[in-house]
């Protein structure tokens, strides 16, 4: 191994830890008003593979009481989908963190590893007694690892594997939220079966990455994001989906290094945020960060420089939803922002994601 290799391989804990101190000494620029593409090479290397994240699932398991490893299915490819649980009380109000239905969008993914590394140690303290928490950090892992029956030869990552939006099938799960759970791809399905119908779920947190390059009044984004826009979801659930919104926009805003946009999403129930609200009442919020692992157009890829904030605005986005809805105040969580908020445009002109 030489020593460039060697580099790479860093850990993501000490690369976290370079990026927390990054974050703090530069807050602006570490949203990026610079070029585009420009911000390093795409690297793969720094990320959890499919198996690196089931031992770290699993360590996890094994250290935390609280937390419950369970597998609600397969994919295409027959890797084991993993959920992790914390259920102190079944009547408590239940949020789902829902990460990578898009293979090729897994910073939110480490950002949620870190942030069940958190739910054991005293940073959470307090909070599990009075909210349960689900979260599926790779809903679609044979998209994540490239294991699929097309050609990713033209994807742009270095670091030994692609990574890609669609299932091994090159179907993409989130149009598939509209069909009968018997037909829906297997990821899907299992989500369907084994989540959605099992669990009564309050809120959904569906975590996406789009391109580099969308922006609000000048400034490029680091996230945008929307609550169910389908005409059949109830006012009630609309309502909270908002205060769900409320509450991620106003702690990401403070932040000082976020900046949030409205995210322009289609309404059709085959999307997760529209159709899990239309068919379980559940309050959804679709959050689009910026930048993806990998793909074949480069202004839609995020070089690795980028990738501690991105990560950090995970962990922000989940510790402020189960503390807000652990100590009741979300329920107080000011909707009007949602009429202001500016909506993203994008300055190539070509970039989307949900
Ligand atoms: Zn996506």
């Amino acid at each position: 191994m030489n020593l460039k290799k060697k580099v790479l391989s860093v850990s993501l804990s000490g690369l976290m830890a370079i990026s927390a101190i990054s974050v703090v000494s530069s807050p602006v620029s570490a949203v990026g008003n610079g070029p585009g593409a420009g911000n390093g090479s795409i690297q793969t290397s720094i990320l959890h593979t499919y198996d690196s994240m089931v031992d770290y699932l699993k360590t996890q398991d094994a250290k935390q009481e609280a937390m419950q490893l369970e597998i609600i299915g397969q994919t295409v490819k027959g890797r084991d989908i993993y959920l992790a649980k914390y259920i102190s009380n079944p009547d408590n109000p239940t949020i789902l963190f829902l990460t990578q239905q898009h293979g090729n969008e897994q910073l939110t993914t480490e950002g949620a590893l870190e942030f069940i590394k958190h739910l054991g140690t005293n940073k959470t303290k307090g909070i599990l007694e009075n909210v349960n928490i689900l979260v599926i950090p790779m809903l679609n892992a044979d998209g994540a690892m490239g294991d699929v029956n097309f050609s990713l030869d033209n994807y742009l990552a270095d670091g030994g594997r692609h990574l890609t939006r669609y299932n091994a099938n090159e179907i993409d799960l989130n149009r598939e939220h509209d069909k009968p759970i018997g037909s829906m791809q297997a990821e899907v399905k299992a989500l369907y079966e084994n989540v959605f119908e099992k669990y009564k779920i309050d809120y959904m947190i569906d975590l996406h990455h789009q391109g580099t390059l969308s922006e609000t009044e000048g400034e490029l984004v680091s996230g945008s994001i929307l609550h169910p826009t389908n005409s059949n979801v109830d006012a009630d659930v609309l309502e909270r989906s908002k205060k769900l919104g409320s509450v991620v926009y106003h702690s990401i805003e403070n932040t000082g290094w976020g900046h949030i946009g409205k995210y322009d999403g289609g309404s059709g129930q085959n999307i997760g945020r529209n159709g899990a609200a239309v068919r379980y009442g559940i309050s959804t919020l679709l959050f689009e960060m910026r930048g993806m692992s990998d793909h074949y157009i480069e202004s839609y890829a995020l070089g690795q420089k980028s990738n501690g904030y991105l990560i950090k605005q995970t962990i922000t986005t989940l510790d402020s939803t189960v503390r807000a809805i652990a100590d009741g105040s979300i329920e107080n969580a000011d909707v009007s922002f949602w009429d202001t908020l500016p909506t993203q445009k994008s300055r190539s002109g070509e970039e989307s994601d949900e």
